[in-house]
């Protein structure tokens, strides 16, 4: 089995060429001092700031009045001027009509799509395969996806296709949709497929990790690694992910636009990318956001970007001895927060934990439309009682507003966003 491993492995490298010249060169920046990281870091922001001035017609025009040269203090970019002015972000030196468009899902309610050429997409593989060697994985190794966005699973099961998933090691299931005999399904493929990584968006994973410990499944002992993206990662989903595939769940942390922005260690640490990205942490309305430059898109810069996440960068060492620093991710969106009346606001995370130790329940959507009423949307085998419902109505109005409403609705499904992802809590409040 290992001669043909390896033979598959050449075939792909082969195939791949600048992937791997790619990743070696990552390879070589973590071997790197945190100092000499920076200092290249600092090299590689100037470089792409100047580029973005003298090549596109949109940032020549916004730093009109900025001192490009020392790079820093440029005004923020939103995600409203991506999306009005997209055409006018693609640099002079590239053709336009070779590049490819992206879609990013809209999960912070504004959809952005993006020009990007061949270098970004490769590039990115290159830094998720060294992402994946933290958990132990070496190229050629077998990775099995769960995908929930339907714009990046293409159709098609043609021989050729199968066979090039068969040289690269990596399945892809496409997971936007699906039911308990899919889980079931899923369950056996790991089990006949022997992966060594899982990927896939947080909310899938935990489900079928729900399922396969509900049956007692056994899981390969293949699986070093579930690597947790896309969206949120909550600590109970985590949790059980650990405890159903028996390997440690590492939380990977980049969007469409700008790709491989940082991803955690085995000590559990997010380590950001200084190679790939320049992360900054700005204090906008009482909120950390992060800021984040690509340092290789040349193509279609994005500089100081509004990302839509909130965060913030840390002091400190990692004892995994990487040299790349420390973030922390902020556990919610903005638009995930529940407002009151009173200008608090409420996590996710607190409505999570409001459904703890219920039964019966397959999925749930807490949605805040008016500033004194959340409905909470439920598909569950049987409705609640009406002791646990007015219990719950009770415990919000104590807890989180006086004169807050829960409204229960049953419904037979909850829809994905367009983008295939799960939100537990949203707010659709005007304004
Ligand atoms: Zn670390």
């Amino acid at each position: 089995m290992r001669v043909i491993y390896r033979l598959k492995h050449l075939l792909h490298r082969s195939r791949r060429r600048e992937r791997y010249a790619l990743l070696e060169e990552l390879l070589r920046n973590q071997a790197l001092t945190r100092e000499q990281l920076l200092a290249k870091q600092r090299h590689d922001l100037s470089a792409i700031v100047r580029h973005a001035y003298e090549q596109t017609p949109f940032y020549r025009e916004k730093y009109a009045e900025a001192d490009v040269h020392a790079a820093r203090g440029l005004p923020i970019l939103h995600k409203d001027e991506v999306i009005r002015h997209r055409d006018r972000l693609v640099a002079a030196d590239f053709d336009r009509s070779a590049l490819k468009i992206g879609n990013t899902g809209g999960s912070t309610g504004k959809p952005v799509s993006f020009y990007y050429d061949a270098f970004k997409g490769e590039l990115m593989r290159a830094g998720m395969a060294r992402s994946y060697m933290w958990a132990g994985w070496k190229p050629g190794e077998k990775i099995l996806n769960f995908w929930g966005a339907r714009q990046d699973i293409k159709g098609g099961h043609g021989f050729g296709q199968r066979v090039n998933a068969y040289i690269a090691a990596e399945k892809t299931i496409g997971a936007y949709e699906y039911t308990e005999a899919d889980l079931r399904g899923w369950a056996a493929t790991i089990a006949s497929y022997r992966p060594v990584l899982l990927q896939g968006y947080a909310s899938i994973l935990a489900e079928l990790a729900r399922y396969v410990i509900d049956r007692n499944m056994p899981m390969p002992a293949t699986l070093r690694g579930v690597f947790s993206t896309a969206e949120v990662l909550y600590g109970w989903q985590r949790e059980l992910m650990e405890r159903a595939f028996g390997c440690k769940v590492f939380n990977q942390y980049g969007s469409r636009e700008v790709p491989n922005i940082a991803c955690e260690c085995r000590h559990g640490n997010l380590h950001v990318f200084t190679d790939m990205v320049y992360l900054e942490s700005v204090k906008i309305e009482h909120e950390h956001r992060l800021i984040v430059t690509s340092l290789t898109n040349r193509a279609m810069p994005f500089i100081r970007y509004e990302i839509g996440d909130s965060g913030r960068l840390k002091e400190g060492e990692c004892a995994c001895g990487s040299p790349f620093p420390l973030m922390e991710i902020g556990l919610c969106r903005s638009n995930d927060l529940i407002r009151t009346r009173g200008g608090k606001c409420f996590y996710p995370s607190y409505f999570i934990h409001l459904l703890d130790g219920l039964e019966g329940i397959a999925q749930y959507q807490f949605v805040q439309r008016e500033p004194d009423k959340i409905t909470l949307n439920l598909v569950a085998s049987g409705r609640l009682r009406s002791e646990t419902a007015n219990a719950l109505g009770e415990r919000i109005r104590r807890e989180v507003d006086a004169g807050m409403a829960l409204e229960v609705v049953y419904v037979d499904e909850i829809k994905r966003t367009a983008s295939g992802k799960h939100r537990f809590v949203i707010s659709q409040l005007a304004g």
